[in-house]
């Protein structure tokens, strides 16, 4: 349900409001707007039939969300949510881009990479301290380590973290070190993990899992925004299809669709999305032309020596060229890198 608050509605009125969703075993998610306050009430909406709040003053209007998933979608908020960084922005005019390594290796490694891609234009760095790894015997990321070493690069170039948290016994540590907080497309449906990133107060960039449908990406954001964190920022990284030439299908399409059905932001990783660095640069060119709100790329200054994908990471130089051809299509977009 969506209470419409009054455009005049005083604090009190909204307050009474919210402490009778309450009383009646709902939850409420308050987004207070330019123009009126709207309140999400979430839960079992038996109660609201027998005790109307339409007749509470300060309310102007009551709708039901129809969609599966309510507080991330449109229907609960119009405006596009802006999500604030440090003094960096995800879903604003500036697109926001987090570039790095797959994974942190050494911190000599890092603080290059770290450098090259501040100097080309990134707000963010990127790079895996834990690591999701598909066999057991591939390297599992520096752990803590590779966090100290984050927190370094930080320190030199004014960078944003994004980090992948795997564990729910890691979100403390995790949380202590990152900005962002990435959960990995194999983790999307680790209902567990989505509640513990809904109690904390920093962004999670929730990357779309690679046997998911854009409802299942939506309905994994609901967690996290209905356990208290409204600052989810969705990632496209592509899909398992038949098609064997890419990594993965980078659907590009749910950049549009996600735009349409949430007020969340939306960037695309195409990194992993086709898995081969030459084909990197057009498919972000792709995505900020689809309106994306940012991008995620891996960037290696030795791809061959990388210890994960680095037959999909671009060079700095590379990375540095790219980020020029995207001034251009996001000017046309009316935005900036
Ligand atoms: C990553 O960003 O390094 C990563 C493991 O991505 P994904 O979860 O999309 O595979
Ligand atoms: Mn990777």
């Amino acid at each position: 349900m969506i209470i419409v608050c009054k455009p005049n509605a005083t604090k009190a009125e909204i307050e009474q409001v919210i402490e009778r969703i309450e009383s009646l075993g709902l939850k409420p998610h308050v987004s207070e707007g330019v123009e009126r306050t709207i309140i999400g009430a979430i839960g079992d909406e038996a109660p609201l039939r027998v005790q109307p709040l339409e007749l509470m003053t300060g309310v102007d209007k009551v709708l039901p969300i129809m969609k599966p998933y309510k507080l991330v979608s449109r229907d609960f908020k119009k405006e596009n949510t802006v999500i604030g960084v440090g003094g960096a922005e995800i879903g604003g005019k500036r697109l926001a881009v987090m570039a790095g390594p797959c994974a942190v290796e050494n911190q000599a490694s890092l603080l290059r990479i770290a450098r090259e891609v501040k100097e080309a234009g990134a707000a963010f760095l990127r790079g895996g301290a834990f690591k999701p790894r598909t066999s057991p015997y591939s390297f599992q990321g520096l752990g803590k380590e590779g966090l100290e070493f984050m927190r370094e690069a930080k320190k030199e170039t004014g960078l944003q973290l994004v980090t992948e948290l795997m564990d729910p016994r890691e979100l403390d540590l995790v949380v202590e070190y990152t900005d962002v907080i990435q959960i990995g497309a194999r983790n999307m449906q680790n209902f567990k993990l989505l509640q513990e990133v809904g109690s904390v107060g920093k962004p999670v960039l929730l990357k779309r899992g690679m046997a998911a449908n854009i409802k299942d990406l939506l309905l994994s954001a609901e967690y996290v925004v209905s356990g208290g964190n409204s600052e989810v920022i969705f990632c496209e990284r592509g899909i398992r299809t038949f098609e064997t030439y890419t990594r993965n299908t980078l659907d590009l399409a749910a950049v549009p669709i996600i735009k349409k059905e949430s007020h969340l932001p939306v960037i695309v990783d195409p990194s992993h999305g086709v898995g081969l660095w030459d084909l990197v640069p057009p498919m972000a060119m792709a995505a900020v032309a689809a309106g994306a709100d940012g991008l995620m790329i891996e960037v290696h200054t030795s791809p061959e020596e990388a210890f994960s994908d680095g037959a999909q990471s671009l060079k700095p130089g590379r990375f540095a060229s790219m980020m020029k051809d995207l001034e251009k299509i996001a000017a046309v977009l009316g935005r900036s890198i």
